[in-house]
């Protein structure tokens, strides 16, 4: 999501005259985006700011901005931290910069009303890109004990079908392929009798060639969704559904609303109607009350399901959420031995399900060189794998087209192969 509000921003300030660049010595604006959900986040957001700043101290005509979620939480007590800032933009407010930046603003301005704003008004300018994000809600009302989501982005708020259209039609203008539906619980969509299964359909509808969301709660994840999947042929077979534990005691601590029979029964489900479905999940250990016990259900879940990459986090207090009333009681050290037992076994996990794939083919949609050996096209498989393309010619220019690659080579997180001729 942060991704996505920067790229609009820069669209709104591209629209004013503005252009990019990397290196902040000749930046007339400097606007840091920030992330609340976890508190290292947060620690590195402000040391970078901080960093920042010295460029504003050897030309105090640059403007530094910091926008999303931290300053929405921190609001005022960010000048304290960053004295240098200019703005204080929350998570709604960041889409006004270039409207603050017209006002002569002697002191530092810091904005963070939550309106129920329902639509970006403005579609960003995004060209040159084959994927591209698409919000179609922001907020959330889920209130899951640990996260501090629903305090930083307010309600839950739907755009409507017709605007996410426009701005998917926009995108293909720009030769955009595939697009991401994204919100922090994309399957509670709903607008004027749509709900997120009649989106789908509303948008493969469109030119677009392929089509991703996420994230699903499971608590939301409806037969008709699942139906949806199974049938819409430019929706990727690619489920993202966080578990965040294998405990129902914790699941339960973490006001989910499922227990791990209820996630066991969707997964079913969605796999016997879903062919060649790739599941992805969130987790979190060490939440506070984890004993030994529950983590190893987790550890169990993990092993029964086999997902294909799963996203683990350490628990991360975050004020004023529920879960921060309680004592974080897993010792650190604890919670490192947990999360490294957890990667371990999911990459083991990981490098199976890849190592399967080897013989078989996968429709890659190419987005750019491999970082590591630039001779290399890299995309991304319909099951959002990112698969590496060896042995074709560096001239030909393959970027945004969608092709057949025979997989000859995979590890955990990683699939290698070759087009197919
Ligand atoms: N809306 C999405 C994800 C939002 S945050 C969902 O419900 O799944 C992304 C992930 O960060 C969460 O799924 C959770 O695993 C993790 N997370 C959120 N708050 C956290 C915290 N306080 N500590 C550690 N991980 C957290
Ligand atoms: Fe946070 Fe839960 Fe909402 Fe996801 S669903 S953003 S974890 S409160």
């Amino acid at each position: 999501m942060n991704v996505y509000d920067s790229e609009v921003l820069k669209g709104i300030l591209f629209k004013k005259g503005y252009s990019e660049t990397i290196k902040p010595q000749e930046a007339d604006l400097i606007v840091v985006n920030t992330c609340s959900v976890r508190e290292h986040a947060e620690t590195r957001a402000i040391g970078r700011l901080n960093e920042l700043s010295r460029y504003k101290l050897e030309n105090p005509e640059i403007k530094l901005a910091v926008i999303g979620c931290m300053a929405q939480r921190l609001g005022e007590k960010f000048l304290k931290e960053v004295p240098a800032l200019d703005f204080v933009l929350g998570t709604e407010e960041l889409f006004k910069l270039p409207e603050y930046l017209d006002k002569k603003n002697e002191k530092p301005l810091v904005a963070l009303s939550l309106s129920r704003l329902r639509e970006i008004q403005v579609l960003p300018r995004r060209k040159h890109i084959c994927t591209a994000f698409v919000a179609i809600s922001r907020g959330c009302d889920n209130f899951c004990s640990y996260c501090v989501v629903p305090y930083v982005r307010g309600p839950e708020k739907h755009r409507k079908v017709s605007d996410i259209i426009k701005e998917v039609q926009c995108l293909i203008e720009y030769g955009c392929r595939e697009v991401s539906l994204i919100g922090q619980n994309v399957n509670s969509y709903k607008d004027d009798g749509y709900d997120f299964a009649d989106l789908l359909r509303e948008v493969s509808k469109t030119d677009i060639q392929r089509i991703r969301f996420m994230t699903s709660h499971p608590r939301d994840l409806s037969p008709k969704l699942i139906q949806a999947m199974a049938f819409l042929e430019k929706v990727c077979e690619h489920l993202h559904l966080p578990l965040q534990s294998g405990s129902d005691k914790i699941l339960d601590k973490m006001d989910r609303k499922y227990s791990s029979e209820d996630y066991l029964r969707l997964v079913d489900s969605a796999r016997s109607k879903i062919q060649n479905l790739s599941l992805t999940t969130d987790l979190i250990v060490g939440f506070p009350g984890e004993k030994d016990d529950d983590f190893q259900k987790t550890l169990e879940m993990v092993d029964k399901i086999e997902f294909d990459s799963a996203f683990m986090f350490k628990y991360s207090p975050r004020e004023g959420t529920k879960a921060f009333l309680s004592e974080d009681d897993v010792p650190q050290e604890e919670k490192i031995k947990r999360l490294q037992a957890l990667i371990e076994l999911q990459k083991d996990i990981a490098k199976k399900k890849n190592q399967e794939l080897v013989g078989k083919t996968e429709e890659v949609l190419i987005d750019g060189k491999s970082k590591r050996d630039k001779a290399n096209w890299k995309g991304k498989g319909r099951s959002n794998k990112t698969v590496i393309i060896s042995k074709e010619k560096e001239n030909k220019d393959l970027f945004g087209k969608i092709v057949k690659v025979r997989i000859t080579k995979a590890d955990s997180f990683t699939l290698f192969g070759e087009i197919e001729k």
